[in-house]
């Protein structure tokens, strides 16, 4: 947690180009953007992942990832994607919880995700394992 990069852009220990801040969420501008206008939003608090997160605080911080969408789509682009890397094999490369909002366009050609079928039986045996109540 000391180590983390984002703890420090939100003491202030590092620099970063503020877009948003109140009390407990931030968002900043990504370093390097997939895009221009690629917005990073966070709680302040320390959580790695999104089933860390409090309800509270990720109903608070998701209505700035809100607010950032509208602004994009009225300031810079005709869409946007929003992204959450967990855990470093969906490639996290910062343990602090963010949202990714970037600006898309069209026939931006970034590829998002390649898709596959289910094989025999697969659909019904991951319903089984992942259905929750
Ligand atoms: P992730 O791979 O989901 O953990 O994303 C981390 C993001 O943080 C990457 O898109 C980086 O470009 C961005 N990043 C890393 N260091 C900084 C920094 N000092 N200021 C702004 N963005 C940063």
């Amino acid at each position: 947690m000391n180590d983390c990069v984002f703890c420090k852009m939100i003491k202030g220990e590092i620099p970063s180009y503020k877009v948003y801040e109140d009390k407990t969420v931030v968002a900043f501008l990504d370093i390097n953007p997939v895009h221009e206008g690629h917005v990073l939003v966070l709680p302040k608090k320390h959580v790695v992942n999104l089933e860390d997160v409090s309800e509270k605080l990720l109903n608070k911080t998701i209505k700035i990832v809100k607010k950032f969408g509208q602004s994009i789509k009225d300031n810079l682009a005709p869409g946007y994607n929003i992204i959450v890397n967990n855990d470093p094999v969906a490639g996290q490369e910062i343990q602090h919880l963010h949202f990714h909002v970037i600006p898309r366009y069209d026939k931006d050609r970034l590829t998002t995700w390649t898709r596959n079928q289910y094989g025999e039986g697969r659909v019904e045996l991951i319903q089984k394992q992942l259905k929750i109540n």
